[in-house]
């Protein structure tokens, strides 16, 4: 089912810019996600209204972006505007609805930078787009020597394991698509790399899988490459932490006594573990010469 949603705020400015992804605002098109990765945060967490299977339309998203953006503007306030941190902006309704293809053109109007968080090939439609965002927008005083682009693109993979990937992100294009999207968009000049997050703790975290993992998105032409770990919310049905436990009791039963380990008291992984693999993927990242992180 697809509910219409009437926004009454899009344009969501963040107290603190995200230390990683460098935004200090988020647009969410849409509510909940036809992709339906079973790891997917927003279930369970305090973002996860409306997705119980359920896929939500902010019908005025544009008219009210425009509001909010011309008020920033006037006040000088850019910032890089992540597109999306709840949803996925080009899952298989946007095909028909544009509405992110539109949400675009008002973020151009106001020449505001933006950080695309993306698991879909579906972006190659709107580089025509993409490519005057990038040239256009103003960056906000602080970062203006330190990023080159207006316009970063983020492909998310957890595996690069097919079947897995089919598993885990039912809705999704494949992981190999996704890499060879990140190719065309770095070949026609775009700052784009890989987030491997959520990497999934004694699945797809060891430093030879990850090893891989950073190898292949250099060798597809990755300028940088984020690595994070899986967080997992929920006791209810439908939760991510409830669906992640029922899949690993199918397909990996030996692990479940070290995730739940790991999982003891909080949604995230033990200090420990966050530590070690941020120190992989650094390590990683200087084998393979590609930037670990935008700005480090
Ligand atoms: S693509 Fe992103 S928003 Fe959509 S279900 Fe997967 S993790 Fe969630």
């Amino acid at each position: 089912m697809v509910l219409k949603i009437y926004a009454k705020s899009i344009l969501n400015r963040h107290r603190r810019r995200d230390e990683w992804f460098l935004d200090d605002y988020s647009v969410n098109p849409y509510s909940g996600c036809s992709f339906k990765c079973i790891y997917c945060y927003i279930r369970g967490s305090k973002y996860g209204g409306g997705t119980d299977g359920n896929l939500g339309i902010k019908v005025n998203a544009v008219e009210i972006l425009e509001k909010q953006l011309r008020r920033r503007a006037m006040k000088k306030e850019y910032g890089i505007i992540a597109l999306s941190t709840s949803t996925e902006p080009y899952q298989r309704i946007e095909e028909k609805l544009k509405l992110t293809r539109k949400i675009l053109e008002v973020i151009l109007k106001y020449r505001f930078p933006v950080h695309i968080l993306t698991k879909s090939d579906m972006i190659l439609r709107d580089l025509d787009l993409l490519k005057e965002v990038d040239e256009k927008a103003i960056l906000p005083d602080d970062l203006q020597n330190r990023l080159e682009h207006g316009l970063i693109i983020n492909f998310s993979i957890s595996t690069l394991d097919e079947k897995l990937a089919r598993i885990l992100e039912p809705g999704a294009p494949q992981p190999e698509k996704r890499l060879e999207t990140m190719s065309k968009c770095e070949k026609k000049g775009f700052l784009t790399g890989i987030s491997y997050i959520p990497l999934l703790p004694y699945i797809s975290d060891s430093e030879e899988e990850l090893g891989v993992m950073v190898k292949t998105a250099k060798d597809y032409g990755a300028k940088f490459i984020f690595a994070g770990a899986l967080t997992l919310f929920g006791d209810k049905q439908g939760d991510c932490k409830t669906l992640y436990y029922e899949f690993l009791k199918k397909y990996y039963p030996e692990l479940l006594s070290r995730y739940r380990a790991l999982y003891r008291i909080f949604p995230q992984p033990a200090k420990e573990y966050q530590e070690i693999i941020e120190k992989r993927a650094r390590e990683l990242c200087e084998r393979y010469d590609v930037k670990y992180k935008l700005i480090t």
